[in-house]
């Protein structure tokens, strides 16, 4: 840690900023600057207690810790990229995965249409919501197991795995059982019971990123999976509350470098919660792509006007098919196959 006195100080007051260091463990190394003091206090943040306490004192200005708060989502833990087998495809590798889906499972007929579509265009995981986390209680809730059931029955008729949402830690045992990944929504990314009961199940878990969520309290949620012996994550930037009300979120395709760069765990971008808006899917897929995203997860509605949830951002089956030819070049350019 790094802490800067205040100016002016006498003998006496360094001299208790510097007893309190050494009596929390740290050895402190005294810097004598022209206009201020700097004390380095060597010692392991992780085991000792924070320093941070001190920016309160009278005579401290600052206090900036150097290691980072988050240990097993860090390169710092793991300098390689993570990868995640799903059946036989790997999330992180080389191949850039696309999962594609309804938002929500809504009958047999349109998911097993939705799912062999996808899959022929070239999606090679299965997504859709059984249990729907709704802003209104009066809007559809989701079908709950009866969805799950569907999701099980597409992937054996497909061969594609599953994600779908984990939105109460009651369900935990009964969503890993029927799906191949456990999708933790924007609204519950910091529910972190929820996290430990996903983590515990063993499955992946897709770690949506909070709507107001930092960068860092994204990567301390995810800290959560791995703490609890689950090496399986990944992030999912889905857009962000901004000021801007042109898009429903603003997806900050920024945060793909920006967690690439901090932690090992591979990237996924959703731009359907992104930006809410169909009409701009390919475009920010395209975007997402030459970020270095590992993967996309986007909503695919064989008739979306009539969809049950998140109608005004789901893909047709034929523009689905578009944004898998027009993203061949870019995931090439991203030297990605
Ligand atoms: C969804 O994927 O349909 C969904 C509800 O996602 P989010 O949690 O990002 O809003
Ligand atoms: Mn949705």
């Amino acid at each position: 840690m790094i802490i800067v006195l205040k100016p002016n100080l006498t003998k006496r007051q360094e001299n208790s900023v510097l007893r309190e260091i050494k009596k929390l463990g740290y050895a402190p190394h005294l810097m004598r600057g022209v206009a201020r003091t700097v004390i380095g206090a060597v010692g392991d943040e992780k085991k000792n207690p924070s320093l941070e306490t001190l920016s309160s004192w009278d005579e401290v200005e600052s206090v900036t810790p150097i290691q980072k708060r988050f240990r097993l989502v860090g390169r710092e833990a793991h300098k390689k990229n993570s990868t995640i087998k799903i059946g036989k495809h790997v999330i992180g590798g080389k191949k850039v995965q696309v999962m594609a889906g309804p938002c929500s499972v809504e009958s047999e007929k349109q998911l097993m249409e939705t799912a062999h579509a996808v899959r022929k265009a070239g999606a090679t995981i299965l997504r859709g919501g059984a249990f729907k986390p709704r802003t209104s209680p009066y809007e559809f809730q989701g079908l709950g197991e009866k969805g799950l059931k569907l999701l099980a029955k597409a992937r054996e008729e497909t061969g594609m795995p599953v994600i779908t949402e984990l939105l109460s830690q009651s369900h935990a045992d009964l969503v890993a059982e029927h799906a191949d990944i456990l999708q933790i929504g924007t609204r519950n990314a910091q529910n972190f019971q929820l996290l430990i009961a996903a983590a515990k199940t063993g499955r992946p878990v897709l770690l949506k990123r909070g709507m107001s969520m930092r960068i860092e309290e994204w990567l301390l949620a995810g800290e959560y999976v791995l703490a609890n012996e689950n090496p399986s994550l990944m992030f999912c930037e889905r857009g962000i509350r901004t000021f801007e009300t042109y898009t429903r979120n603003t997806l900050d395709l920024s945060a793909v470098p920006a967690v690439k760069q901090q932690s090992h765990c591979p990237v996924v971008v959703d731009p359907s919660q992104g930006c809410g808006r169909a009409d701009m899917i390919i475009t920010m897929c395209k975007g997402a792509i030459s970020m270095g995203a590992d993967a996309l997860l986007i909503e695919v509605h064989p008739n979306p006007s009539e969809a049950w949830s998140d109608g005004a951002q789901q893909v047709t089956l034929d523009v689905f098919r578009k944004l898998m030819r027009e993203l061949k070049p870019f995931i090439k350019a991203a030297g990605r196959s």
